[in-house]
């Protein structure tokens, strides 16, 4: 199959949802960090202005002298600007600047493309690239869809958090139209799951038919430990390593480690 072709180099996983507060970053961290215990070359791209997963692995997005910004204006390769994290993994920070390239880029031709040719060079020397999402389907975001192979949607199992899903499943078969053929939609991730509420079980239930997408399992359940997790510049894999959190991500990785 073309999945298997392209397997050669790295497999690329965006995860975007345009809904801020989704735990896209808890995700990408979490996720990224699993991965590294399997053994997998992993590396982590901030492509949102917060810098919030930066911050979250222990890099400061004030002192980032090279970040993505650079790296998508075509000033520096992305190698030159990744730096190695406690994780286990590496990163290609962001900075607040990134609001800035995302408008230097909007009139350039092939603007929906320059991060899937920055990492090009780059695919060899890993086997898993996640990307982690700001909160809007821009065209920073445009780009994260057109470099992956594959999509993870997070999903708080809260009321209403699944609005927007539908224009989100619009922009992808966008992508696949013109952009991006090979992108496939891996599955909505159920985030911060409350198993004892009724309504948490009922949108669980609900998603993956409605939207006619894969639900990926076991869901995160929510936990005050990943809120401290960020102060101490490590996921929660490692500053919880035996918690629920923790081992449902594990649980995740180890379902979407066998695609790569
Ligand atoms: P996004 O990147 O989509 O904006 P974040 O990953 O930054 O979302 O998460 C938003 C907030 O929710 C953060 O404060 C994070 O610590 C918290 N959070 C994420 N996942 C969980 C969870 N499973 N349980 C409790 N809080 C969580
Ligand atoms: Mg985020």
């Amino acid at each position: 199959t073309s999945a298997e072709q392209r397997r050669r180099g790295a497999t690329v996983i965006a995860v975007a949802n345009q809904k801020g507060g989704v735990a896209k970053t808890t995700s990408v961290a979490s996720l990224g960090a699993a991965f590294a215990e399997h053994g997998k070359r992993v590396l982590l791209v901030d492509l949102d202005a917060q810098a919030c997963l930066t911050f979250s692995l222990g890099v400061d997005p004030d002192e980032v002298e090279t970040s993505i910004n650079e790296v998508l204006l075509g000033k520096v390769d992305a190698a030159e600007a990744r730096v190695a994290c406690e994780d286990g993994v590496d990163l290609i920070p962001s900075m607040i600047e990134l609001a800035g390239a995302e408008a230097q880029l909007l009139p350039r031709p092939g603007r929906e493309y320059v991060l899937r040719t920055a990492l090009e060079p780059l695919t060899g020397d890993y086997d898993v690239i996640l990307i982690d999402c700001s909160p809007s389907l821009g065209v920073l975001t445009l780009n994260a869809l057109t470099a992956a192979h594959g999509l993870v949607i997070p999903m708080p199992c809260e009321m209403l958090s699944h609005r927007g899903v539908g224009q989100l499943l619009d922009t992808v078969a966008d992508v696949q139209r013109i952009l991006n053929r090979d992108l496939e939609v891996l599955g909505i991730l159920p985030t911060m799951y409350d198993g004892r509420s009724n309504h948490a079980q009922a949108v669980l239930a609900d998603v993956g038919e409605r939207y006619d997408l894969p639900v990926l399992s076991p869901p995160i359940p929510k936990t005050v430990r990943f809120a401290e997790a960020p102060a101490v510049g490590r996921s929660i894999l490692t500053t919880a390593r035996t918690s629920r959190g923790a081992k449902a991500y594990r649980d995740v990785a180890a379902a979407l480690v066998k695609s790569l």
